[in-house]
């Protein structure tokens, strides 16, 4: 299967090439910034598990150059598409979909973070480490303020997390591992964010993600689970949105004790911290009618265990929306290509895949069915 095939199959893999991103994820970004203005009000952000850079890409562009990429300009480029099939136009490229962009801003801090180098991107400190080591937090926290000293830290106003491990294809074992690349990404992002800043990852849906919801929502006002247009239907994959971190008032960060390990916070703890959020919640919406955060809330409180401790079964079901602009490229679509159309490579090919070693090891054994001989 050639790579036009998948230009065809892939309209975001195409875009990407056409519009050089590094990785169609940044269209999954660009999504998520359409709904949930994400990049509004924000300076310093941290981009975790950032390889091969289309996410710094995307922040580099929106939030150093000032360039735009809003749902105009989503329809432009799908209307200019659907003509050049009609052949009207003929010849005329594609739209921009950027602005034209201001004086580059010098106030912007992001720093990258993955486990794969990332090929310099302008305005943006890239850092090649493991996000779920402790020594990532100094090292990290160095690189956000490389001239102060630990009492004159800058809080983040963003931080965001694509992480996703190298699929084994063992469910339970990915959605294990992705939830621990989760746990990670939050942990550090709750030693970094600014009260009121704002926390993006991907997620697997799955068995169990509820209490996962349920921890989230006591740091963050609105969470949302959200599903990007370019993100395959058919792929378990979402973003949880987190807006307004408002940690609670006895809250301390700790890579000592961090979430999602242990007995801390224990599950009577998030219950009686969820029941309180909502309660919250609940008087906050009665003032403002307007808010849009209407979670679906149960909350049951059980009859005293034989030992005489309360306990409470709480649900709290995070919203689910998606996202992206209905006039943008459906990613489980196929699309015909022009007769004339040049497939282009790839932007950034990977620096170091995983798999870099087998096919070396594959080349040196003669290919895939080995050397031989007749
Ligand atoms: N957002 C990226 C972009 O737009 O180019 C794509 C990210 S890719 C889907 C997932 C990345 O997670 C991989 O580059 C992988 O190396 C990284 N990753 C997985 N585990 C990690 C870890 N423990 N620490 C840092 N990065 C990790």
């Amino acid at each position: 299967m050639g790579k036009s095939s998948k230009d065809k199959r892939d309209a975001y893999y195409r875009l990407a090439k056409e519009q050089g991103w590094r990785a169609r994820s940044a269209f999954k970004l660009l999504q998520l910034d359409e709904e949930f203005d994400l990049f509004s009000g924000v300076t310093r952000v941290v981009d975790l598990c950032a390889a091969p850079g289309s996410w710094s890409q995307v922040l580099s562009r929106v939030l150093i150059k000032g360039e735009s990429f809003g749902r105009t300009a989503w329809q432009n480029q799908e209307a200019a598409f659907r003509q050049q099939m009609l052949g009207i136009n003929q010849g005329k490229t594609a739209e921009k979909t950027e602005t034209a962009a201001a004086a580059p801003r010098t106030d912007v801090k992001i720093v990258s973070i993955d486990l794969q180098p990332i090929s310099p991107l302008p305005g943006i400190v890239t850092l090649r480490a493991d996000i779920t080591h402790p020594a990532t937090v100094p090292l990290l926290l160095n690189a956000l303020d490389p001239d102060s000293d630990s009492t004159q830290r800058n809080p983040v106003d963003l931080v965001l997390s694509d992480g996703a491990p190298d699929v084994t294809g063992l469910h339970d074992l990915d959605m294990y591992v992705q939830s621990q690349l989760l746990f990670a990404a939050l942990n550090l992002a709750l030693c970094v964010l600014k009260p009121g800043g704002k926390f993006v990852a991907k997620i697997f849906r799955g068995r169990n993600v509820d209490l996962l919801f349920a921890q989230l929502k006591l740091f963050f006002t609105r969470v949302v689970v959200a599903k990007p247009r370019s993100s395959r239907a058919s792929s378990v994959e979402a973003f949880i949105v987190c807006l307004d971190f408002q940690p609670p008032a006895a809250f301390q960060a700790s890579l000592e004790k961090p979430l999602g390990v242990g007995e801390y916070p224990s599950q009577a703890q998030v219950e009686a911290a969820v029941a309180a959020t909502l309660e919250a919640d609940k008087s906050k919406k009665a003032s403002q009618p307007q808010d849009d955060s209407s979670s679906i809330v149960e909350i049951e409180l059980e009859d005293q265990t034989p030992a005489g401790v309360p306990t409470a079964t709480t649900r709290w079901i995070a919203p689910f929306l998606a996202c992206g602009d209905l006039s943008a490229f459906d990613s489980d679509a196929s699309y015909k290509l022009p007769d004339d159309y040049v497939s282009l490579d790839p932007v950034q090919p990977p620096t170091a895949p995983p798999y870099k070693r087998a096919l070396e090891m594959r080349k040196a054994a003669g290919g895939a069915y080995g050397k031989t001989t007749v």
